[in-house]
């Protein structure tokens, strides 16, 4: 019997050692991948479907792959997490974002930029003062970066979240709640999310994707932003009969391949930003 709970100690030592050998290992990986310039950043329009002018840009990551394509594998962001380095990589993703912002003002340009920020790394005790620094040192106007914020249903210290959003929404951060709606297990979590400042709520592609016949949860989703008096912006739109359901109800700022993919910064300058195009 105490040979079995020795066994079991082994085996579970040996799991834990293999398992922070491959995070490290991982965690070496990605490092070494940022250093060598394999990761980018990739910008997708968001639409006023009325006018079809684009109104600001979701900032999305890319890896470039063996291949030589640049995409954003599904188990990307979970392995970032898992191996802690969502604070750091995501603070490239914020100092790029930064980066394009400022170059856009010096030439003019008003064109808000939405981050993703996931509720872990959101929570980090750095967070809110690497963030400030980074505006403060990239000159970045009020209401020029947005955070969305992913996995919102995991913020399990809302009282921890609100101390870091409020002094960043000072600042002129604005803040919308990504996936709206997925994960909840109860209404007690949404309970806790009314506390969170946030200006806006993002509509997830799940719910766009039976439009217009399969409408309820965006119903309910639609009804709640305007409850609360957030702005709300739907996601993964590709076909027109779900543009028109969401104008319908009032809804006016999307994204989607109805629009467009994401692009790389000098495609959109391109086609966006150029002159020939303002
Ligand atoms: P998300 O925030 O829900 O982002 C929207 C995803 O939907 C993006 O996938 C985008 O390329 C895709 N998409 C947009 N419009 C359409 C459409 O019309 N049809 C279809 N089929 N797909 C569409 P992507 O780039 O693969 O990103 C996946 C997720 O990874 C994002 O989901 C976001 O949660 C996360 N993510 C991306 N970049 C970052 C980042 O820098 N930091 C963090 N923490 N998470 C990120
Ligand atoms: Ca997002
Ligand atoms: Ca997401
Ligand atoms: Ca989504």
């Amino acid at each position: 019997h105490h040979d079995d709970e020795i066994g079991m100690l082994v085996r579970s030592y040996n799991r834990n050692q293999q398992m922070s050998q491959r995070h490290l290992t991982e965690e070496h990986d990605l490092l070494t991948a940022l250093d060598n310039h394999q990761f980018a950043i990739w910008l997708q329009p968001q639409v006023n479907m009325q006018t079809r002018e684009v109104v600001s840009a979701e900032v999305l990551l890319r890896m470039k792959q063996p291949d030589g394509s640049w995409t954003l594998p599904d188990d990307l962001i979970p392995r970032i997490e898992n191996c802690g380095l969502i604070f750091t990589i995501g603070n490239w993703v914020l100092e790029e974002s930064c980066r394009v912002l400022a170059r856009w003002q010096s030439q003019g340009i008003t064109m808000p930029l939405c981050v993703n920020i996931s509720a872990h790394q959101l929570l980090h005790e750095e967070m809110g003062s690497s963030l400030l620094e980074l505006l403060a040192r990239y000159r970045i106007q009020p209401g020029m970066l947005i955070l969305e914020v992913t996995e919102s249903h995991r913020i399990d210290d809302p009282k921890k979240a609100v101390s870091v959003l409020r002094p960043l929404r000072k600042a002129g951060v604005r803040i919308a709640l990504d996936d709206f709606g997925m994960g909840y297990a109860s209404l007690r979590h949404l309970h806790h999310l009314k506390a969170l400042p946030v200006d806006a709520l993002k509509l997830d592609k799940s719910f766009v994707d039976g439009l217009p016949e399969d409408h309820a949860m965006a119903g309910v989703i639609i009804g709640m932003a305007k409850t609360l008096g957030l702005k709300l912006v739907a996601e993964g739109i590709e076909n027109q009969a779900q543009c028109d359901w969401l104008l319908k109800e009032g809804v006016t700022v999307a994204q989607g391949y109805l629009f467009s993919r994401a692009l790389t910064l000098k495609e959109f300058d391109a086609q966006y930003l150029s002159a020939t195009h303002q």
